[in-house]
């Protein structure tokens, strides 16, 4: 740290030191000066009266001599004795020695004699002097020879004094006077008080010194306390900026582990941890990029599980989720490095297959894809199995966009399931055909109902034995002005894709009750009129409370009707048994429609709270061509007597499927054989005419 004390010290000693040495150097010189002043002043009185009282005495003797030899001129001058007068004039005064020169510089008179006949013609106190101006020089002197003697160690004062005479009345100077004054005495007292003075300068110096070196150590010891404090100030400050920047490291580094870990969720899916929908679209949008670099091909396989959802309903979402862990995984081991498997909903994987150089390459990753599936998956020691249906879009191909090569690929996995699943299916450009179909349908369908495109045609019931009317099924019509006549297999599943199906089922209620009445009000009863519903409509909720009002608006009571809903649907329902009995709370009847496709227990059918069952018409178009078929139907005739039902042949064409039947016990028929599916009021003329003739007959 810088010592000020120390600079200051040494500063301060240096400019005191200075100051008493200029102060000292000062005062002598002024006392010097005033000494030097007084003793001229004192030379010149002298030399005034030596002027008023001896020059004219002396004057002839010392003219003329420019041209004497020295030794001439101190013969005159021991001649006239002025030595002995200027002797006694001087005794008791300092003056010591005396010279007397002419203007030409020549000294003809000194108390000393040796010095008669020099010449001071070059001396500047004697230029001075012969110019007017007295002038006076203090020497020190170890030696000097004076009127009474040599004189040791003085101090003397030579004065040069110009000598006046008033000559017609002017005023000249004859001579200069050279006038030695002893002020030894004077000098050492002098000397004296230099000293005293120098010391008193130099003790108050001293002591200013040290008033001021105290002031400075103190500031010093504050500085240095302060200076301390800051150190430590600094050290605190430093020691804090270090442990925040460690806290701040660990919290950006927290920070960017964190980030790591929301862009892996954003981008992985959390069950299989494989890719999501958003990580594949990124990666596919990299690879077409680089494909159009390198002209090479890839594929994406859209893999989807067959019947998955029927995992899930019976076995329960956790079963369901390691199944799918497990599937990710075989998976996995078949995917080549480099190649991308994502999940991209429930049960929906879809990959990437980098340079597949061609279709056949694609084929065979999808061949050993669907081979992973011969073996069953163990799940909580369950052995299952499953299969699934690949749908293949390629690139260039197909498209270079990634929507356009999933939505390819995704309708040839659904040709894939329609094919009967368990295979893969390449894209083909009639899918796209059948794809823009679909969306037309769909904007036509949901017009269907206010341009009166739609109806309810009713297909009779009969009683097998008798032939008499039973009751009839509602079956919907689509008539469009601008395709024509629509099948409702093609509509249906369309309108149950987009939901509109529950639009369209309440309606087909509605038209139904109203048609009831308005047989009733014509006089033709149809005991039971079975109306179709689809899966959404159950699975909605609100169907109980829909039926609820429209019977109550068009006053059909709930015996009048029968709601038929395919075994199928009702084995994928996951409360198939709280929702059937609600509805048979109401009181309407339940009908288990195409009997013999779902596959249900006949344990589960025990419980399932339907009163009636109705055979397949694909067992009944074998009778009389197939045995088995023929077997089929008789067990389900049998099943249904068994379970108190009542059983129904859907689709009866022919006279021999009819007698079989009959033979058979099946009690109810259905099918062209008795009458096609009509419009409501060619139902009512038809029906209206038969009863009345059977009535005219009995
Ligand atoms: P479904 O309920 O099994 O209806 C019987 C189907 O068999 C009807 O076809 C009917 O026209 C046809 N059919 C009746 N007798 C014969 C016959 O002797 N020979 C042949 N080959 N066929 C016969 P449709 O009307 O084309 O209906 C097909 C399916 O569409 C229905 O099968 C039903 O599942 C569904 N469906 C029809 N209308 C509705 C509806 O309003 N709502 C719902 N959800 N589905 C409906
Ligand atoms: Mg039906
Ligand atoms: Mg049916």
């Amino acid at each position: 740290m810088f010592n000020l004390t120390r600079y200051f010290s040494t500063l301060s000693f240096v400019l005191i030191a200075l100051a008493a040495g200029l102060l000292t150097f000062y005062f002598r010189h002024i006392t010097y000066e005033q000494l030097l002043r007084h003793e001229q002043s004192r030379a010149e009185e002298f030399t005034q009266v030596f002027e008023n009282s001896l020059w004219p005495l002396f004057k002839p003797a010392m003219e003329g001599t420019q041209t004497d030899a020295p030794d001439v001129l101190r013969e005159r001058a021991a001649s006239i004795r002025l030595r002995e007068t200027l002797s006694n004039m001087t005794r008791g005064t300092s003056v010591i020695k005396i010279k007397i020169y002419t203007r030409d510089g020549i000294s003809t008179f000194s108390t000393d004699p040796r010095q008669i006949g020099d010449n001071k013609i070059d001396n500047p106190g004697f230029q001075s002097a012969v110019n007017g101006i007295p002038i006076s020089e203090l020497t020190h002197r170890n030696q000097f020879d004076a009127f009474n003697g040599t004189l040791q160690d003085r101090d003397v004062i030579s004065t040069y004094v110009p000598i006046h005479s008033a000559e017609d009345g002017q005023e000249r100077i004859d001579g200069v006077f050279e006038v030695y004054q002893d002020v030894t005495a004077f000098v050492q007292e002098a000397d004296r008080h230099l000293k005293w003075v120098s010391a008193g300068v130099a003790g108050v110096l001293a002591a200013l010194y040290l008033a001021q070196f105290m002031l400075v150590h103190r500031a010093q010891l504050i500085l240095r306390a302060q200076a301390r404090a800051l150190e430590e100030t600094n050290h605190e400050l430093d020691h804090r900026v270090q442990e925040r920047t460690h806290d701040l490291e660990n919290e950006i580094s927290e920070r960017r582990r964190a980030e790591l870990r929301l862009d892996y969720l954003a981008h992985h899916d959390p069950l299989t941890d494989l890719p999501n929908r958003l990580l594949f679209k990124k990666r596919l949008s990299q690879s077409l990029e680089n494909l159009a670099r390198h002209q090479a091909q890839l594929a994406v396989l859209f893999i989807d599980l067959d019947h998955f959802k029927d995992v899930n309903d019976t076995l329960g979402h956790s079963i369901g989720d390691t199944l799918l862990i497990t599937i990710t995984r075989r998976l996995q081991s078949c995917i080549r490095p480099g190649d991308t498997l994502a999940r991209i909903g429930g049960d929906e994987f879809i990959c990437i297959l980098e340079h597949t150089g061609g279709p056949a390459t694609a084929l065979e990753v999808a061949d050993q894809l669907l081979e992973l599936f011969h073996q069953p998956f163990t799940v909580d020691d369950k052995q299952l199995y499953l299969s699934a249906s690949i749908g293949i879009s390629q690139a260039p191909l197909d498209g270079m966009e990634v929507d356009v090569l999933v939505r390819k690929a995704d309708a040839a996995m659904y040709q894939a399931k329609a094919d009967g699943r368990n295979r893969s299916h390449f894209y083909t450009n009639a899918m796209t055909a059948y794809a823009q179909e679909r969306i037309q349908l769909e904007g036509l369908l949901r017009d269907a109902i206010t341009s009166n495109e739609l109806s309810v045609h009713f297909q009779p019931k009969v009683e097998t034995q008798s032939g008499r009317l039973l009751g009839a099924e509602a079956l919907l019509r689509w008539d469009s002005a601008e395709l024509g006549s629509i099948p409702p297999t093609r509509f249906i599943p369309l309108a149950e894709e987009t939901g509109f199906i529950m639009e369209l089922g309440f309606w087909v209620l509605c038209e139904t009750c109203r048609q009831i009445a308005l047989w009733d009000e014509a006089g033709l009863h149809v005991p039971v009129v079975a109306i179709n519903l689809s899966v959404k409509q159950l699975e909605r909720g609100n169907l109980p409370e829909l039926l609820r009002t429209i019977m109550r608006e068009t006053g059909i009571t709930p015996e009048r009707l029968e709601l038929e809903i395919t075994e199928s649907v009702i084995m994928g329902m996951e409360d198939a048994f709280a929702m059937l009995a609600d509805l048979r709370a109401l009181g309407v009847r339940l009908a288990l429609d195409d009997f013999g496709t779902g596959y249900s227990s006949l344990s589960y059918l025990r419980k399932l709270p339907v009163q009636t069952l109705k055979i397949d018409q694909g067992f009944i178009a074998g009778i009389g061509k197939n045995r088995s078929d023929e077997a089929i139907v008789q067990a389900m005739v049998d099943i249904s007597r068994s379970l108190n039902l009542a059983s129904v042949a859907e689709g009866v064409e022919t006279a021999e499927q009819f007698a079989f039947l009959s033979r058979l016990g099946c009690e109810q028929v259905q099918g062209f054989l008795f009458g096609r599916p009509v419009p409501g009021d060619e139902f009512l003329s038809h029906w209206q005419t038969q009863v009345s003739a059977a009535l005219s007959v009995e």
